[in-house]
C-alpha cells in the first residue's frame, strides 16, 4: 500500500538486521526488513560457526541465520527481497526507494553490514567456504597444523596472520608491494613470527583446486619478474579490507575515513529516529555476537523513540 507508514524498516538481513527484526517483532511493531544483495549477511557464507554462545557443538553459519530469521518470522516480521536505492532521511516519515517503490517509515534501522573485499578470481568464488576465507576467527581453527595463506599488506591482513599462527604450521603472507599500510607494531609483529614468512610483490593469479572443492594450491606471480608458479597451501585467507555497505548514505549521514557510518551513544546516527547496528557501523569487531548485540540495542532505541514520539 502506497499510503502506509511502517513503524520501522530495517535494512538488511544478517545477524544485526535479524537480531533487531525479533526484538521490534516481539515488541508489537512488525518491522519490514529489506533483504539487499546478500541475505544473511557475511555468515551465510561461512561453514561452521564456533563462538556463537549457545552452541556447544557449533552451527553452520547459514543455519544460524536460517533460525534468526523464522524467529523474526514468528513475531511478525516482515521479509522483502529488495535493495533501497535512495533514502529520503529528511523529515519524517523517512521515504526509501525500493525498485519502483518508495516505502514510508516512522523509524529506519540500518544493518547492510560490510562486505569483505575478494580479489575477484572466479576459482577464489568458487571455493569460499572451501578454504577460501576472509575470517581467520571464524575459519582458522580447521587448519590445525596446515599450512596457509594470507593476502594483504594492511593491519587486517597482519590480525589474521598472527591468528593462524594459534593453528597453522606456517602462514605465508602474500603481498603485491613490498610497502605495507599496516602499522609498524603489527607489521613488527608479524615479521618477528617465526611461524609468519613474507612473501612480497606477489599477485595471485588462481586458486586450485575447484574440481576437488578444496584449495590446494595458489598461482602466484612475481610483479617483477613476472615469474609464475604453482605454491602450494591449504588455504587462502583474504584480508585485504571490508567496504562497509553505506555509500548511499554519504553525504547524509555521517560516516569514518573507510566509509563506516558513524554512531554516537552505540547506535545513534546523526538523524533521530535513524539508527545504524552491525558491520556498517563497526570495523573494530566485526563478530557475530557483536552485530546482533548492537542490532537488539537499535531495536530497543526504536522502541523508545517511537514512544517519545507518539509513534
Ligand atoms: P587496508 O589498510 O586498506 O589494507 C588493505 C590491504 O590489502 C593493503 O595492503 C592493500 O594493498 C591490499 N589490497 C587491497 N586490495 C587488494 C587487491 N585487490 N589485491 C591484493 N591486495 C589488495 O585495510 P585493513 O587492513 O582492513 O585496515 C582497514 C583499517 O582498519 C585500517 O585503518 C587499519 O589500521 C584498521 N585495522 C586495525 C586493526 C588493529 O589495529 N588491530 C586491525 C584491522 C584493521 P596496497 O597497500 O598495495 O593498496
Amino acid at each position: 500500500m502506497a499510503d502506509e507508514i511502517r513503524n520501522v524498516v530495517i535494512m538488511g538481513a544478517g545477524c544485526a538486521g535479524l537480531t533487531a527484526a525479533i526484538y521490534t517483532g516481539r515488541a508489537n511493531l512488525k518491522p519490514l526488513v529489506l533483504e539487499g544483495h546478500e541475505p544473511g549477511g557475511q555468515l551465510s557464507m561461512t561453514t561452521l560457526v564456533e563462538n556463537f554462545p549457545g552452541w556447544p557443538e557449533g552451527i553452520q553459519g547459514p543455519v544460524l541465520v536460517d533460525n534468526m530469521h523464522k524467529q523474526a518470522e514468528r513475531f511478525g516480521a516482515e521479509f522483502r527481497v529488495g535493495q533501497v536505492s535512495a533514502a529520503n532521511l529528511s523529515e519524517r516519515p523517512f521515504v526509501l526507494t525500493v525498485g519502483k517503490e518508495q516505502i514510508k517509515t516512522r523509524s529506519l534501522i540500518i544493518a547492510s553490514g560490510a562486505s569483505a573485499r575478494w580479489l575477484g578470481l572466479p576459482s577464489e568464488r568458487a571455493l569460499i567456504g572451501h578454504g577460501v576465507s576472509s575470517c581467520a576467527t571464524c575459519d582458522g581453527f580447521f587448519f590445525r597444523d596446515k599450512e596457509v595463506a594470507v593476502i594483504g599488506g594492511g593491519d587486517s591482513a597482519m590480525e589474521e596472520a598472527l591468528f593462524l599462527t594459534r593453528f597453522a604450521s606456517r602462514v605465508t603472507l602474500i603481498h603485491r608491494r613490498d610497502g605495507f599500510r599496516a602499522s609498524k607494531i603489527m607489521l613488527d609483529r608479524a615479521k618477528t613470527h617465526e611461524k609468519i614468512h613474507f612473501m612480497p610483490n606477489t599477485v595471485v593469479e588462481e586458486v586450485m583446486d575447484v574440481q576437488a572443492k578444496e584449495v590446494t594450491a595458489l598461482k602466484l606471480r612475481n610483479v617483477f619478474t613476472g615469474k609464475v608458479w604453482d605454491f602450494p597451501t591449504s588455504a587462502m585467507f583474504l584480508g585485504i579490507g571490508h567496504v562497509p555497505n553505506a555509500a548511499m548514505f554519504q553525504g547524509t549521514l555521517e560516516t569514518d575515513e573507510n566509509g563506516y557510518l558513524k554512531t554516537r551513544d552505540y547506535v545513534h546516527t546523526g538523524v533521530p529516529g535513524v539508527f545504524a547496528c552491525g558491520d556498517v557501523a563497526d570495523r573494530r569487531y566485526r563478530q557475530a555476537i557483536t552485530a546482533s548485540g548492537t542490532g537488539c540495542m537499535a531495536a530497543i532505541e526504536v522502541e523508545k523513540f517511537l514512544e517519545e514520539t507518539g509513534h
